[in-house]
């Protein structure tokens, strides 16, 4: 039997058997790989943390062998920057290399998007010197950086783990951030708070050798509540009340978005706090020993569980792995819209949480320094980063609102943002990004400026807030499939036959309980210096033909 850290003996791969096999180790299918699957066959990814430390960050990024530029940094959360000044028309043509600046992109995980003031503000010190003062929330929790030197690696991790921080396997094919609720511990509905599993995992998993060459990235999400996207997830744990066993989580897994998206199943499986660590290794080492590692496109957990289904997965998961059976469990009751803590909230303790919405998760170093004493100066040592690109203020007492609030004003996040500020979500985009073909992030800020004007006579009867997610390309780093109004980015065809920056647009995609994939239009594409008059017109129609309370998804 195998254990969840280590793989299942294969089976050898029948003879004369027409079929290639999908790459999947526990079938004997270990040949041929692809140049990913060598890569990480050929070395570890997590060794390259000495190379960089001992040789390219003294001799400079010429210096850094190309098999790990390209592949292992990755599991350090660094990636080369796109060059400036090359048109996303360009971005299918060009090599690689063609693409890649000398500067680096950085994300460190933040788990459970759980910070401390402290923490925030190195984060903060850490962007104005090495990161010319970049910093943006990730929709996963994520701090990014950019304009990163390979030279400055070695101080950057000093300081970063010196105050409990990592970018190991931020990034690459292996476990990334774990996604949980930013108010776990303290919301009044919460019905289980998944801190103690999210940390048990990173504890014993992040860094855990057999689990850094997986055949794909792995998503993971764990939370009392509907707020963090668990449809979307590889696998999901989400706080349920069983009938006699009381609070626990409900597991789905499979979902994920880019092309061929698919919304994570239910195992109809229920498990205490406990043993989620134990379960998340039953899963992943599924995903690690049957996973589809031949083509990369194919390589994500979704595809063996769309082949599978769920109760086969269910099935290989109790009796190859986990050796018992699981306890069946019912299906959480799912809120309308997943929750994004904007706003002033009441915490259990009688103390309140003050969520604020940067404009498409773009922040500055300085910015995030000057959050961090703010909290302080209102007594609070917790912040959080949600999966909605917003930060999150925890623990202030009444008498201290109204300072914290005027403070978070001052620094241009409002606490109670117009309706655009919190439904804009944007990716990295052009900027930075590699397989950006369209700008995104000065978009959405464009977009949220314009629509706060345009659309302000109506502002009051929205609502349920519209959300409005932009991609720089088919990748949906942003979330496309699952907004009110999702944007792909991609090179359309303006009035006069010219080639220019566009999007695609997908309509009426949703999360809670209107999950399910936006309508894709073929003819549906706008060009990006009319993307303004677009939203304004499909909101303004929305609003005159909605009936009452009805949402943009139903
Ligand atoms: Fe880059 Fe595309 Fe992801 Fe945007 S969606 S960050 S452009 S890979």
């Amino acid at each position: 039997m195998a254990s969840p850290t280590t793989a299942p003996k294969p089976t050898a791969p029948k003879r004369g058997s027409a079929r290639k096999g999908e790459g999947q180790w526990a079938l004997g299918y270990r040949e041929p790989l692809n140049p990913n699957e060598r890569s990480k066959k050929d070395d570890n990814p997590l060794n390259v943390r000495d190379r960089i430390e001992n040789i390219y960050a003294h001799r400079g990024f010429d210096s850094i062998d190309p098999g790990d530029l390209r592949g292992r940094f990755r599991w350090y959360g660094l990636y080369t920057q796109r060059k400036p000044g090359i048109d996303g028309g360009r971005t299918a043509t060009l090599e690689p290399e063609e693409l890649d600046d000398e500067y680096f992109m950085l994300r460190v995980r933040v788990d459970g998007g759980a910070l401390t003031a402290e923490q925030l503000r190195i984060l903060g010190e850490i962007s104005q010197t090495y990161a010319r003062d970049t910093a943006d929330i990730t929709d996963r929790q994520n701090i990014q950086y950019h304009w990163i030197r390979i030279e400055d690696m070695p101080t950057i991790w000093q300081k970063l783990e010196a105050a409990g921080m990592t970018t190991m396997e931020a990034c690459g094919d292996s476990p990334r951030v774990i996604l949980g609720s930013p108010v776990a511990g303290i919301a009044e509905d919460e019905i289980i708070d998944g801190t103690p599993a999210i940390e048990e995992i990173k504890r014993r998993y992040v860094g855990e050798r057999s689990f850094a060459n997986l055949p794909r990235k792995f998503k993971t999400a764990i939370s009392g509540q509907s707020d963090v996207a668990h449809e979307v997830h590889d696998v999901a744990f989400v706080g349920v009340n069983h009938p006699e066993h009381g609070p626990g989580f409900d597991v789905w897994v499979g979902g994920g978005l880019s092309t061929n998206p698919m919304l994570g199943k239910r195992l109809g499986a229920w498990v205490p706090r406990d043993e989620v660590p134990a379960v998340w290794a039953g899963v992943i080492s599924v995903f690690r020993d049957y996973g589809y590692r031949r083509l990369r496109h194919r390589a994500r957990i979704k595809f063996l569980v769309k082949d599978w289904g769920p109760e086969k997965f269910r099935q290989i998961l109790e009796t190859e792995y986990l050796q018992r059976p699981l306890i069946d469990g019912p299906a959480p009751e799912i809120p309308a819209a997943p929750l994004d803590h904007v706003g002033v909230h009441r915490q259990r303790d009688g103390r309140y949480y003050v969520g604020v919405a940067p404009v498409a998760g773009r922040v500055t170093g300085s910015t995030l320094v000057e959050v961090a004493k703010a909290a302080e100066r209102a007594g609070s040592t917790r912040v959080r980063l949600t999966p909605q690109q917003k930060l999150v203020v925890l623990d202030v007492a009444e008498g201290d609102l109204e300072t914290l609030r005027d403070d978070l004003t001052e620094l241009g996040l409002p606490s109670t943002p117009t309706p655009w500020r919190r439904s804009v979500m944007a990716c990295t985009g052009i900027e930075f990004c590699k397989l950006a073909i369209v700008e995104t992030k000065a978009r959405a800020a464009e977009l949220v400026a314009e629509l706060e004007q345009r659309l302000a006579d109506v502002q009051s009867g929205i609502t349920n807030p519209v959300s409005v997610h932009l991609n720089g390309c088919p990748n949906s780093c942003a979330r496309i499939q699952t907004a009110d109004i999702g944007l792909k980015g991609q090179i359309v065809t303006d009035a006069e036959g010219n080639q220019v920056e566009g999007f695609q647009v997908h309509l009426g995609g949703g999360l809670g309980m209107d999950a399910g994939f936006g309508r894709k239009l073929r003819a549906h594409k706008v060009i990006g210096t009319e993307l303004v008059e677009y939203v304004e017109r499909v909101v303004r129609t929305y609003l005159d033909q909605r009936t009452e309370g009805e949402r943009f998804a139903q």
